[in-house]
């Protein structure tokens, strides 16, 4: 029989909503534990230069800053363990049994904080070509393109940022838009458009990725004409946006087009169980919001978590009562 490691607080996820979650919660002095599938970081170490975190006025690499908040939550002696939760569940005395294959955890607050994966095109040859010219990530791949062209694919700010980061290193790119009006705020934008290196192919569609043992081509269609040609390229960045990772959480907190709903205070609708960073239902995905939400979630857990300490775990309040009160 597998063991239950009893903790106040689980954080899900070791992004930086998570980490940050955990070092608040150290601080408030929570029994906490954090626990991720992989290695800590999450989506900041696929990003490029982060410019618009404030503290750093020279911008900062997605995967220093990542390594930074990653080593403030050593420094406070956090308990972080290599466990991919797989589902979170009412326990008979009031808390919640969170689930992992290597074991299971009693917790009296959660924190989800697993953050959001790429959307891929769903198009043949991007799965068998995964890996061999097809990537979801300039910034980890885009050194294996140096001097050879590459098209990214998507018109938002990800996308442009991306083509800008492979247009230092590489010798064309192709921008590749379903539509003929980029979705990207006006002045990242517009970097792209005035940039030489980059050509903004409107209105086309991938429709195919050709090659056999790596990426020679994309079979493009023009959405206004219907024509159909073929581009040569040597490699593809797929960059059409980001889906929450809920399935594994089958309806234990309320969805919002795919993210999880939360109130102002990170709670979701379970009592002791809170939302931070992209997997929230949020207009704006940033390092900072994420850092937001997962201090204001930290401190909702605490103060969840201390109205019941010295309670019999059997005696929790009802969800109506349990969290409003202030300490
Ligand atoms: P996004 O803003 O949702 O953009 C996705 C892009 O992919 C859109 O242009 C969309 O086209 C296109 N797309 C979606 N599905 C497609 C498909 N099946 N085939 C072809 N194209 C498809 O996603 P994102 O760029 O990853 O950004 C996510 C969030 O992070 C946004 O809120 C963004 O503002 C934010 N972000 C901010 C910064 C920054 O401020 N520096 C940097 C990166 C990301 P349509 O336009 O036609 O819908």
């Amino acid at each position: 029989m597998s063991s239950v490691v009893e903790r106040e607080l689980v954080v899900i996820g070791a992004g930086v909503a998570g980490c940050t979650a955990a070092l608040y919660a150290k601080r408030y002095g929570l029994d906490v534990v954090v626990l991720d599938k992989g290695a800590p970081g999450g989506q900041l170490m696929t990003v490029g230069r982060v410019e618009n975190y404030p503290g750093f006025p020279d911008g900062i690499t997605g995967i220093e800053l990542a390594q930074r908040v990653h080593q403030q939550v050593q420094n406070h002696d956090v308990e972080m363990v290599t466990q991919q939760a797989t589902s979170i569940e009412p326990h008979a005395d009031g808390r919640w049994l969170v689930r992992t294959a290597d074991g299971d955890y009693l917790a009296v607050a959660v924190i989800i904080a697993t953050g959001v994966f790429p959307r891929s095109l769903q198009v043949p040859g991007e799965k068998e070509l995964r890996g061999a010219g097809v990537s979801y990530c300039a910034t980890c791949d885009g050194f294996f393109y140096r001097d050879q062209v590459v098209a990214v694919v998507g018109g938002g700010n990800t996308a442009v940022e991306e083509a800008m980061y492979l247009a230092d290193i590489c010798k064309k790119v192709y921008l590749i838009h379903r539509r003929d009006r980029l979705r990207a705020d006006p002045h990242i934008g517009q970097q792209a458009i005035d940039r030489e290196k980059i050509e903004i192919l409107w209105r086309s569609v991938v429709e195919e990725i050709v090659g056999e043992t790596e990426v020679e081509s994309l079979r493009l269609r023009n959405t206004h004409t219907g024509g159909e040609r073929l581009l040569a390229v040597d490699g593809v960045f797929i960059s059409i946006g980001i889906i929450a990772q809920t399935d594994w959480l089958g309806g234990v907190v309320e969805l919002e087009e795919g993210f999880i709903a939360t109130d102002t205070n990170m709670q979701t609708g379970r009592p002791g169980i809170f939302a931070a960073g992209d997997i929230r239902n949020t207009p704006l995905r940033q390092v900072s919001t994420a850092i937001g939400d997962a201090a204001l979630a930290a401190y909702s857990a605490y103060q969840y978590v201390a109205l019941h300490r010295g309670q019999a775990y059997g005696e929790y309040r009802e969800p109506e009562q349990a969290g409003g009160e202030q300490l």
